[in-house]
């Protein structure tokens, strides 16, 4: 079967609507990005729901609202949320870590809704419960299974870290078997938990990040293997080619990742630190004053991703020059494999 491999960007006019509407979780995932500290423990009300999305609502623009958490069907007004998103014209999609709760797939159809979206950390359970926790593979796979069952347009998302990496592989079957048509496999950033002191967790040397060799070994490779079997794979770049372009989607994209706080960021790498561009204040979207995330935008350095170089420095490489061998594009380039 042939393969049309290609690298996309964000598209022209497209816009992402990141919408964390609560911080609560049933599960406590072991690199969970969530950050109390920086973002609440709040959830936004039916009202700022609804005040929220209307901000960000634009005919003239393709735009994507995805609801997340925290675990978003934790939220007793999701669905109220998605039908009021699918009126302002938002393409909709839910992201669950598959525990579905308040009967979530009864309460709504596959035609309310455009996409809902797994986690899903490996391809059992000996792989993914010691990242999401016990029982929970069983769980999102049956919901899964429902879900695909009753005609959901569903995806699957692996967050790539060197826990899981080696197993990536035997995603493919499982997805085919499942019956899902859309992988998203994702770079770890290192972000809330898996930022922290305790990110390894105990008796773990390596931390979550990958090399590029160990990505470039097995994640083209893997994604091609998975588009073969025709399922829709996208993954990050992560790691660019000698002379492919480097460009910051705070400067080239439209994204906004808002918080129950009201804080809104430009920046996912930037959701630990209170240097958000932006914020919801009054019922209007404010820019803020002083050094935000977006100074770090236009910075050029040899590095590519400034955030990457401060944050996360530990996936560049150095020649014994001191320059760095490859760039690192974390956000916006990404690689989209159709059968
Ligand atoms: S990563 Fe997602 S599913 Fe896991 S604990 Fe955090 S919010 Fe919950
Ligand atoms: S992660 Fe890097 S490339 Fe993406 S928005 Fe932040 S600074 Fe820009």
């Amino acid at each position: 079967m042939g393969q049309t491999a290609r690298t996309v960007g964000f598209q022209t006019g497209e816009r992402n609507v990141f919408f964390h509407i609560l911080t609560a979780c049933n599960l406590s995932c072991r690199h969970c990005y969530i950050n109390p500290g920086q973002h609440g423990t709040g959830m936004v009300s039916r009202e700022d729901m609804d005040a929220w999305m209307e901000i960000f609502a634009d005919k003239e623009k393709k735009t994507n609202l995805i609801f997340l958490g925290g675990e978003p069907t934790l939220h007793p007004d999701l669905i109220h949320g998605i039908l009021r998103a699918k009126a302002l014209g938002f393409a909709v999609t839910v992201d669950s870590n598959g525990y579905l709760f308040h009967d979530f797939l009864e309460r709504i159809s596959p035609e309310q809704l455009d996409y809902l979206s797994f986690s899903l950390d490996g391809p059992d359970s000996a792989v993914n419960d010691p990242i999401r926790g016990d029982g929970v593979f069983e769980v999102c796979t049956r919901n899964l299974r429902k879900a695909v069952l009753r005609g959901f347009n569903v995806s699957v998302i692996y967050t790539v870290s060197s826990r899981n990496i080696d197993h990536l592989e035997r995603m493919a079957p499982l997805l085919v078997e499942i019956g899902v048509k859309r992988f998203f496999i994702q770079v770890i950033g290192l972000r809330g938990k898996s930022a922290g002191p305790d990110a390894g967790g105990a008796g773990v040397a390596q931390g979550w990040q990958v090399s590029r060799e160990q990505w470039l070994a097995v994640i083209p490779a893997v994604a091609g293997l998975a588009a073969e079997s025709g399922i829709h794979v996208t993954y990050p770049k992560v790691f660019l080619d000698e002379g492919e372009p480097f460009e910051c989607a705070g400067l080239a994209a439209e994204n906004y990742f808002l918080f129950p706080n009201g804080r809104v960021y430009r920046c996912p790498l930037c959701e630990d630190h209170p240097i958000h561009s932006l914020r919801i204040a009054g019922g209007r979207l404010v820019a803020n004053a002083g050094l935000t995330e977006d100074n770090f935008f236009k910075l050029t350095i040899p590095e590519g991703c400034v955030m990457n170089r401060l944050l996360q420095p530990d996936n560049i490489s150095y020649d014994p020059a001191g320059r760095p061998l490859f760039r690192i594009s974390c956000c916006l380039l990404k690689k989209e494999i159709r059968a």
